[in-house]
């Protein structure tokens, strides 16, 4: 399910509040925010992106953001599930030069080098496409636990995500 993102949207700069992982369970991880909120207004559609000042609650430091519209929030998103899709196509035929000579060492580096590394761009890229909020800036669209994080409040059932 698709990420809930409105005009006027609650969101929470989160603050990370430790460095290693809390143990919740015996594999999982996990990784604590605290922070202010407040209320996003996003530009109109058709209009440029507009750069928005929040300064962290902990910390004090002060952090710019662009603020998207609704219809380029969802242009990047459908952008970054394309390029997903292209990666992952192409993640086939660079394996598959494998076949062309599986006696090469050099061929065997490309294949398995260039097909896992579009694999990865690939999940990488379908992972911040879900992450994608259209407030960008200080790695927010990216998977992972910066210091600084993003969430905003999905209007189904509350949860910051
Ligand atoms: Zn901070």
């Amino acid at each position: 399910m698709a990420l809930a993102i409105e005009r006027n949207q609650h969101t929470m700069l989160g603050h990370r509040q430790n460095f290693i992982g809390r143990s919740v369970s015996y594999n999982t991880a996990a990784w604590d925010y605290r922070g202010r909120t407040w209320a996003v207004e996003r530009p109109a559609d058709g209009e440029p992106a507009r750069r928005c000042t929040v300064t962290c609650s902990v910390c004090g430091e002060r952090l710019t953001y662009n603020v998207h519209s609704l219809a380029a929030t969802r242009r990047r998103r459908v952008r970054r599930w394309i390029a997903a899709a292209v990666f992952l196509v192409a993640t086939v035929p660079v394996f598959g030069l494998i076949a062309l000579d599986p006696s090469s060492p050099v061929v065997l580096s490309i294949g398995y080098g260039g097909g896992s590394l579009t694999f990865v761009t690939s999940w990488g890229l379908a992972l911040s496409a879900g992450q994608e909020r259209g407030l960008v800036g200080h790695g927010s669209i990216w998977p992972g636990y910066a210091k600084h994080k993003l969430f905003v409040r999905n209007t189904e059932d509350g949860r910051w995500v």
